[in-house]
């Protein structure tokens, strides 16, 4: 940035110089400048906004400088109009000259012109304030997003606790058919239902980023082997074979506990629900040198590559399913976010002959500290077979 210098007389009353570069700088001629620099009269020349201001500032410090001796500089930001009528911001800077025997001789002063330079400090403003307003906007929506699900959840809920609890007294207390079957109905429709209330919630709770994981030791095989039994009615109906295949007896993970069986069992449900009667399904889980690894492989009705790019965006069901099979399309979201949320990884692949393949993978970088290892874990079988028909 040029500068540009000029001297000011030791009454503070006359320019007593001024760089010529000013005419190049703001197209004002050193005499025009010479004589409206000081003045509070003369509308021309160095044409100040707000003149009497900037004048009374200066000739001020100049009294307190004559006055009292040394002063900081004087620093002003002001805007004029240039010879070529156009608006600039200049910013001055004014210091006293001391002579030898210490009295002030004369005040130098520098003028820049600094518009490009405030210009963009005004754009970064601007932008800064225009950021602050759409996150304060983002925060409140997000609020407001979080308030009505809390509220639909339970206006949802509230009227379901009483039908899934009385269609079950109701089911297990029917023996005749067909109330029996229609009890049944009721109470599967209600737990259905309360299922997707609890996917909506957990999906907006993904999407507005509060979607947490506890995690605790836990041991894969003894998880899977709970899921695998408390499955097993659902098996037996659909005429599946499931077979649980493991290396090893024990397989501890610091994990989720609720989200992994959560990721398991959508998983699962899923295998069961597009696989047809006789069918197979196998979970494997082992261990490689970084991660658990969970497989779930079904004999279903598979899915075509062009699908299984999408099919882990929440509400995306394949069009074929649509009539058939009841779901919202979030259980393969919801697994996506569980499991990353875990660090880990999950994706499909066609199966052999038929069927899909569903992998997805829990690092084991966080050792499990050995005093958690007694907690008691039952069920460590090396192979676990349900269901056989
Ligand atoms: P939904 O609740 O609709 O099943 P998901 O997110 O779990 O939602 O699955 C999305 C879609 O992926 C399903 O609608 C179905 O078309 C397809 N899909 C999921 N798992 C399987 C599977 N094991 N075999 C075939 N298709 C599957």
């Amino acid at each position: 940035m040029k500068e540009i210098i000029y001297i000011i007389d030791n009454s503070g009353s006359t320019v007593t110089f001024i760089s010529p570069i000013i005419e190049k700088l703001l197209s004002i001629t050193t005499k025009e400048f010479k004589m409206t620099f000081l003045s509070t009269q003369n509308k021309g020349g160095y044409l100040y906004k707000k003149r009497s201001q900037i004048i009374s500032k200066r000739s001020a410090f100049i009294t307190d400088c004559l006055g009292r001796g040394f002063e900081d500089p004087l620093k002003i930001e002001y805007q004029i109009i240039n010879g070529k009528g156009e608006c600039r911001w200049i910013r001055e800077t004014l210091n006293p000259q001391f002579k030898a025997d210490g009295s002030i001789g004369a005040f130098a002063g520098r003028i820049e012109d600094i518009t490009e330079w405030k210009t963009t400090e005004q754009q970064l403003t601007d932008l800064y304030q225009n950021e602050a307003s759409l996150r304060h906007e983002l925060e409140t929506q997000i609020q407001n997003r979080i308030e009505f699900t809390r509220a639909l959840v339970h206006e949802l809920k509230t009227p379901l606790t009483p039908i899934m609890a009385a269609s079950d007294t109701l089911s297990s207390g029917l023996k005749q058919e067909p109330w029996l079957n229609l009890a049944q109905n009721i109470n599967k429709g209600a737990f259905n239902l309360n299922k997707r209330i609890d996917e909506l919630l957990d999906l907006t709770r993904g999407e507005i980023g509060v979607l947490q994981i506890k995690k605790i030791p836990i041991d894969c095989i003894e998880l899977s082997a709970d899921i695998i039994q408390y499955i097993d009615a659902k098996l037996r109906k659909a005429n599946l074979r499931l077979v649980f295949e493991h290396d090893e007896n024990t397989i501890f993970i610091e994990a989720d506990p609720d989200r992994l069986r959560q990721v398991l069992l959508n998983l699962l449900s899923n295998a069961i629900k597009y696989t047809p009667g006789s069918g197979l399904i196998k979970i494997k889980c082992f261990r490689t040198s970084t991660d658990v690894v969970f497989q779930i492989i079904d004999s279903g009705i598979g899915i075509s590559s062009s699908d299984m790019a999408y099919l882990f965006e929440p509400y995306h069901r394949l069009e074929r399913d649509r009539e058939r099979f009841d779901g919202m399309g979030l259980g393969l979201a919801l697994s996506k976010r569980f499991v990353e949320l875990h660090g880990g990884r999950i994706w499909v692949e066609n199966a052999n002959e038929h069927g899909s393949i569903f992998t997805f993978t829990i690092p084991t970088l966080t050792p499990v500290k050995p005093e958690h290892l007694k907690l008691g874990y039952k069920n460590k079988r090396k192979s676990y077979e349900a269901a056989v028909n």
